[in-house]
């Protein structure tokens, strides 16, 4: 079974089970929650997930980059801009 599950529409602070607690986005200021990937550190605002035989896929279908692992002066740039 798919469930969407959209962040944007839940008060900041909520405590979400298995995702983690609404905050605000920096980048866009909707609520969501932080994800943690291998380039950085994403906001998820909507988020799909599917409860297959061996676990639950989860899969992001609105988020924003908030802290991408750059260099400082690439990141400067990027905060510039
Ligand atoms: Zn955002």
């Amino acid at each position: 079974m798919l469930t969407t599950e959209d962040f944007t529409l839940m008060p900041e602070g909520l405590l979400v089970p298995l995702a983690g607690r609404v905050g605000r986005c920096p980048r866009c200021a909707r609520t969501g929650v932080e994800a943690r990937t291998e380039s950085g550190m994403d906001y998820v605002h909507v988020q799909t997930s599917e409860v297959m035989c061996d676990g639950m896929l989860v899969e992001p279908q609105d988020c924003c980059v908030t802290l991408p692992n750059l260099p400082v002066s690439l990141s400067l740039v990027l905060f510039e801009s």
